[in-house]
């Protein structure tokens, strides 16, 4: 009934094209606040309020949002140190198997190695789908539980390609001459809604997109940690490319793939070629095989209105316990979802403090 209500109501079935066209007359302009991540369809009801979600980190405090000096990995080498500082033990390259369930309740794990191990509260950051139908496995699920958790989404692929460069590339095409080295930090490429909606069909068709959306980062230009003087690191990410390819698999796919992205930006910065040392393309199937997620799926499900808010990961399994006693899920594929926030982790353990 409040304001805010009205709010809520538009943006739970407004179209993220619907947004841009409202607020902004330019194409370019457009284009370039174009995002729907998981949702793909820039026209689809509901794609604002889930990318809504994901720019989450405009309400923080500026020095609380930005690029991780040292690199990403820093973020989970400083919760290690402070878990192991209360005394927490963390076993690496150690794969669970299974989770152990005794009469209806979660009783321990079981490693790759045959190990088991006991425990009263079994916690998985495992996406739901392999923690559900792998890990506990669908003769130990809740009976009427099996079907809906084969029916979770994870549709949305992505693109991750990252590259060593000898110099910085030149896109002084779009900024003036002598410009500030820090402006490519972080660039879009989206040059309009139509754009991102091709891409979005390529992939939905089961091809990698032809002119992929790119969110590139030279973070090089601000952080001096992470590669000698004077060279440069670059990441892209790439939307979109399907999980499962109509025409060919991705270890087929991988190098023409990663030419045509490099194609495309050197559109932008003519000489990145040159200055290319190397570079390596991640595709689904790479984030399945290296990080162990169902369908490469960045965060664990997709991030559309049916799996959003009590529906993640699905109804009735939104509050981080589950049906099945002693186990906790406390990844992205619980409310809120993905994206590097401790959002989904916080959550839980409160759940989890609750029951000791
Ligand atoms: C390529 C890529 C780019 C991304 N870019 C961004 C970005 O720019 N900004 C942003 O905010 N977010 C980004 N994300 C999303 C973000 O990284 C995830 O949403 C976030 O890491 C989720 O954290 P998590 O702890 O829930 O799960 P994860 O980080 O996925 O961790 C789950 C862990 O469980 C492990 N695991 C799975 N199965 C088993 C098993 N059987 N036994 C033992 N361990 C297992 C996995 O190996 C993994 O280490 C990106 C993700 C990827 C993959």
């Amino acid at each position: 009934g409040t304001e805010n209500a009205a709010f809520l109501d538009r943006l739970l079935n407004v179209s993220m094209g619907d947004v841009v066209r409202e607020f902004f007359a330019d194409e370019a302009v457009r284009g370039s606040f174009m995002q729907v991540q998981d949702v793909g369809n820039p026209e689809a009801p509901g794609g604002a309020f889930c990318y809504s979600h994901i720019r989450c980190d405009t309400f923080s405090r500026p020095e609380d949002v930005g690029i991780v000096r040292g690199g990403m990995g820093m973020i989970a080498s400083a919760l290690a140190d402070s878990a192991r500082a209360h005394g927490a033990t963390i076993r690496t390259n150690t794969v669970v198997t299974k989770i152990l369930i005794q009469n209806g309740s979660a009783v321990g794990v079981v490693l790759e190695d045959g190990t088991e191990i006991t425990a009263s509260q079994i916690v998985s950051g495992a996406d739901p789908k392999r923690t559900l139908l792998g890990l506990v496995g669908p003769e130990q699920l809740p009976s009427g539980t099996t079907k809906p958790a084969q029916a979770m989404k994870t549709r949305a692929g992505y693109l991750k390609f990252h590259a060593a460069l000898s110099r910085l590339p030149d896109f002084s095409h779009y900024f003036p001459t002598d410009y500030d080295p820090r402006y490519i930090a972080s660039m879009k490429i989206c040059p309009s809604i139509q754009y991102y909606q091709a891409a979005w069909n390529d992939a939905a068709a089961g091809r990698p997109a032809a002119r992929p959306v790119m969110e590139v980062q030279i973070p090089s230009v601000i952080d001096d940690t992470l590669t000698e003087p004077g060279r440069h690191v670059m990441s892209v990410w790439g939307l979109y490319a399907p999980v499962h390819p109509c025409d060919g698999d991705w270890d087929a796919l991988r190098e023409p793939v990663g030419e045509r992205l490099i194609d495309v930006l050197s559109e932008y910065a003519p000489d990145l070629r040159e200055c290319l040392v190397d570079w390596s393309l991640f595709t689904p199937a790479d984030l399945e095989r290296r990080v162990g997620l169902t369908d490469g799926n960045i965060r664990h499900l997709d991030i559309v209105p049916d799996q959003f808010l009590d529906q993640r990961p699905m109804a009735g399994w939104s509050g981080y316990a589950t049906p099945i006693d002693g186990l906790f899920l406390c990844g992205a594929g619980t409310h809120p979802g993905g994206e590097v926030t401790g959002a989904c982790g916080h959550n839980a353990a409160h759940v989890i403090l609750k029951t000791l």
